[in-house]
């Protein structure tokens, strides 16, 4: 196959980065340059070995020196920290790269990237929920390409082609996670096991929780409004149990485009790095016949008020939105060690909006501190 493309994974040992790497396996043209993790070193060396890259970043700094050691045989720069993350990112050789880190340390080495001239095949929506402002111009003043990963921005990027404009709306559909029907009552003794048991998805555990309150649609709302520069009034989100249809578009003469296949992330992760082109792919045909019904309801916004907070956010713009998901990021990790309750993860976000006077049009340096003070004073609470 005559396909090239150069590329480096951020967050490779993640569930993101791992399924990239196996597009890499199967298809020898997607050459990797660059490999970061946090402090997975046994799985990042096992990467490095495979694939050869010329630099690999481990984010902890002592987790760092034990790799130095390990990798000593081999050809490959070892560099450390968040200078060592946005040195990976703007690593010359790469013409793409794979944001795969989790929250918003994926913000500074998403804008390092652009300004690097690569492409983004973004699967990291924390980015452009707290920094969609900066990145969208930023991007398209570097001329480089943003490429969907989120199943639903992926399938709303291919139901796009062939008519950009005259959208009427973008509808949005979430699996419900495993609470779907239950109420605020019932969900009180939900315990991280329990969230982190997802019907169709096997995820990273920050995305998974975040798919059970409905927080994770409410970034993806945020992020499709600054992909598709669409009003977030004119995103429905619709609850779609089955994963089978990603999302879709409706133009203003009410026809609906939408990408359907099975709920599994090869299928968005190869195309951002094969498009236009559409490669093979095993084990995921969609087999019509075994679906009884493909279903459609409104979200309980009562139970899941996220959501609601989430538009509200991504309506005011600002910093707002950067609370939202700082506050969630803080929760989630309280919440998976088991310091509150389920319940207290939404709270915890309605809090923290409510405290906070807006900033219009905040700079990198505004949303890296809101994102810090956010964070310690929930830690501080807890
Ligand atoms: P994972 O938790 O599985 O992986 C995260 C990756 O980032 C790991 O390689 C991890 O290293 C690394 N990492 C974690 N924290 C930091 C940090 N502070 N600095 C640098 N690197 C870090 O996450 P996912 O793959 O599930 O998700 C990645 C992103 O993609 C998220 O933004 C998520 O919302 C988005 N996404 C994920 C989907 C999915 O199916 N998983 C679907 C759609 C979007 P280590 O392994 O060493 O801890
Ligand atoms: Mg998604």
């Amino acid at each position: 196959m005559d396909f090239e493309h150069k590329i480096t994974v951020l967050g490779s040992t993640g569930s993101i980065g791992t399924q990239t790497l196996e597009i890499a396996r199967r298809y020898k043209g997607i050459r990797l340059c660059a490999l970061s993790a946090y402090s997975n070193i046994e799985l990042l060396e096992a990467q490095t070995r495979e694939f050869m890259p010329k630099l690999v970043c481990v984010a902890d700094e002592k987790k760092a020196r034990e790799f130095e050691t390990k990798v000593s045989d081999l050809d490959v720069k070892v560099v450390s920290g968040k200078e060592g993350l946005l040195e990976a990112a703007a690593f010359r050789d790469a013409q793409t790269v794979v944001t795969a880190v989790v929250g918003i340390s994926g913000l500074l080495p998403t804008i390092t990237a652009i300004k690097a001239g690569k492409n983004i095949a973004l699967a990291n929506k924390e980015t452009l929920v707290t920094g969609g402002h900066i990145v969208m111009p930023l991007a398209r003043e570097y001329g480089v390409k943003i490429l969907p990963v989120d199943s639903e921005h992926s399938a709303i990027f291919q139901s796009l082609q062939g008519n950009p404009k005259r959208i009427k709306k973008i509808i949005l559909t979430a699996s419900g996670g495993p609470f779907f029907k239950k109420t605020r009552e019932e969900l009180k003794n939900v315990t991280p096991k329990d969230a982190l048991n997802h019907p169709n998805w096997s995820m990273g555990a920050k995305v998974t929780i975040d798919s059970s309150t409905l927080v994770n649609k409410g970034l993806e709302i945020i992020e499709a409004k600054w992909l598709f520069g669409v009003g977030i009034e004119d995103i429905e989100v619709v609850i779609h149990r089955q994963s089978i249809l990603h999302s879709a578009v409706m133009y203003e003469d009410n026809a609906v485009i939408a990408q359907l296949g099975t709920p599994d992330m090869r299928l968005p992760i190869q195309y951002a790095l094969t498009y236009p082109d559409r490669l093979p792919m095993e084990n995921n045909e969609l087999d019509f016949t075994q679906y009884m019904a493909l279903t459609f309801e409104k979200p309980d916004t009562e139970a899941f008020y996220a959501l609601e907070l989430a538009k509200k956010a991504g309506l005011a713009g600002g910093i707002l939105p950067t609370v939202f998901n700082s506050s969630d990021e803080a929760a989630v990790k309280l919440f998976l060690e088991g310091k509150i309750s389920y319940p207290e993860i939404s709270e915890i976000i309605k809090n923290a909006m409510e405290g906070v006077k807006n900033i219009p049009d905040p700079s990198i340096t505004e949303i890296l501190e809101t994102d810090k003070n956010i964070k310690e004073s929930i830690y501080l609470r807890s």
